[in-house]
């Protein structure tokens, strides 16, 4: 028997072992599922682990300390200037942090019977999969489970290479170049601008619309934006690049509506693309779109009754969390369970300084739709936490149905947002009341009183004040 001969018979085939992936195994483990994943790398995490969330959290985290070690001048105490050195940076990022966590999930996968097998999966018919690799193998499952992931969008027309970066290269560290160009002002563009331009590179970023982050509620940009324009050497917005040649020692970047400029390195991040081409899915019964979308219900089921699909090669948002919770239902689903990614809210935060956070209905989808809807805003110069962090600059905003009070959405700037979100996630979960949020005692000080401060100012605007003395 050559290797290619070997057959393994599974319950559960999980293609990909990123957040969504490893999710899905583990859960289907624990349901009593003989479960394996394939993976292109044999090892767990995707690109949260090995080259998104997690290292580019450790490096923000570091330009976190950076800024607040030259903020504490205000109260008279001074530092002096950084001395950064990349090479120990690089090792903490990617030993004691990545390295460190990607040991914690092989030990999971251990301890759950979960094997990890290295090589490009590739479907051949709705029940069988081919691996290639290095130990090339047949697996024959009842059920399949695709969490593929994503890839960064090119710009039509210009090639990566050395100095013209996607996020994994930049979130490597090659150097930090005196003058970085970035392509995108959404999530990567933002964090990993924050990033290089805290490290020294003089940043200048291109949006091709009109404001930062399209999409999320002006209110809670705008701190940001203010905070970037001085972080940053230039913020185009409403433009993009038109030509990009890139030399032995620089780029030569043409911009809409200014010149040729030279750049070190330029970093391309304008959107991900689902990964869902060369997986063999025509002969499967598949849906893919044209985007490479993999088209699923809310079971994560595919339009082929053994294939399940999760994660960032199912669509936006695409975002870890998300993918780790829709791993879990097609698990659960799998194992005969009733569960559906009902959810009504998938938080997202932007993990700048300083950081937006958001989930449930947006004030820009409640206008676009016509819901009615009151808002109420605190403003965090009224927050006593804010003021002893010398950070009154935030806002905590909650959208609540006009009638019933329910809370349907929350806005959260400012440092720390992305940990105050999650109560509003759990307040637009459970279909909780203003009035919840209002009566429940939260610790004094703290950021998330602004959570119950603006759920007392919403219950004022719902209510009509009650008449004393009547
Ligand atoms: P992935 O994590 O992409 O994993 C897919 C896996 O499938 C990979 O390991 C790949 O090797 C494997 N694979 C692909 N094709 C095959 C095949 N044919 N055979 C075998 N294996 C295959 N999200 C957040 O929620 N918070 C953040 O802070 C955050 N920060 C990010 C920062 C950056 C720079 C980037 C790029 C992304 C970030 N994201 C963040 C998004 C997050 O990384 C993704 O949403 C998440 O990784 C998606 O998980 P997934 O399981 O769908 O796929
Ligand atoms: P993005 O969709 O967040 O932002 C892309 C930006 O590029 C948009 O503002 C878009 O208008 C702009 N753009 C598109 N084409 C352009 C062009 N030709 N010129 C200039 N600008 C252009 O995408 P991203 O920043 O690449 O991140 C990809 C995805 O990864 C995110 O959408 C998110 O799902 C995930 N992510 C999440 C986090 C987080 O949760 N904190 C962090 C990083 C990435």
């Amino acid at each position: 028997m050559v290797m290619g001969d070997l057959v393994r018979e599974v319950d559960v085939a999980v293609i990909g072992g990123g957040p969504g992936g490893y999710s899905a195994a583990f859960r289907a483990a624990e349901l009593g599922l003989e479960t394996v994943v394939v993976d292109a790398t044999q090892r767990l995490g995707g690109a949260c682990l090995w080259e998104g969330c997690i290292p580019s959290k450790a490096l923000l985290h570091v330009a976190a300390v950076m800024h607040d070690a030259e903020r504490v001048r205000e109260v008279g105490i001074e530092y002096g200037p950084p001395k950064i050195s990349i090479e120990p940076l690089r090792a903490w990022k990617d030993d004691r942090v990545v390295t460190r966590l990607a040991r914690g999930l092989a030990g999971v996968a251990l301890r759950r019977g979960v094997e990890v097998i290295g090589g490009r999966a590739v479907f051949e018919g709705s029940r069988a999969l081919r691996v290639e690799g290095e130990a090339p193998q047949k697996i024959h499952f009842k059920h399949a489970i695709i969490a593929t992931g994503s890839a960064p969008d090119h710009l039509p027309g210009i090639e990566w290479g050395p100095r013209v970066m996607d996020s994994t290269m930049a979130l490597e560290l090659p150097d930090v170049p005196a003058r970085l160009l970035v392509v995108g002002g959404g999530y990567i563009g933002l964090e990993l601008g924050t990033v290089y331009a805290t490290l020294g590179s003089a940043v200048t970023l291109v949006e091709l619309t009109d404001g930062l982050l399209p999409g999320v509620d002006r209110d809670l940009v705008q701190p940001l934006a203010r905070r970037i324009d001085g972080l940053f050497t230039a913020v185009r917005l409403g433009a993009q690049v038109v030509a990009l040649r890139a030399t032995a020692d620089r780029v030569e970047v043409e911009i809409e509506g200014s010149g040729v400029e030279p750049f070190d390195r330029v970093l391309v991040a304008v959107g991900r693309r689902a990964q869902s081409a060369g997986l063999g899915l025509e002969t499967t019964r598949v849906q893919v779109d044209e985007r490479g979308v993999i088209a699923i219900d809310d079971r994560c089921r595919t339009s082929d009754p053994s294939i399940y699909a999760v994660g960032d090669v199912t669509g936006e948002p695409m975002l870890a969390h998300r993918a780790m919770r829709q791993g879990r239902v097609a698990a659960e689903v799998i194992a005969g369970h009733a569960s559906a990614f009902d959810n009504v809210a998938v938080p997202a935060v932007v993990f700048t300084d300083p950081e937006i956070a958001w989930c449930g209905l947006t004030e820009r989808d409640a206008r676009q739709t016509n819901r009615p809807v009151k808002v109420a805003r605190f403003l965090w110069a009224a927050s006593g936490r804010a003021a002893t962090l010398g950070r009154s600059d935030g806002l905590t905003k909650l959208i609540a149905d006009p009638d019933t009070g329910r809370v349907l959405g929350a806005g959260v700037v400012g440092p720390g947002a992305g940990e105050l979100i999650a109560e509003a996630a759990l307040a637009v979960e459970t279909a909780a009341l203003a009035e919840d949020l209002a009566a429940t005692i939260h610790a004094h000080p703290t950021l998330s009183e602004s959570v119950m401060e603006a759920a007392q100012s919403l219950l004022l605007d719902l209510r009509p004040a009650t008449p004393t003395g009547a």
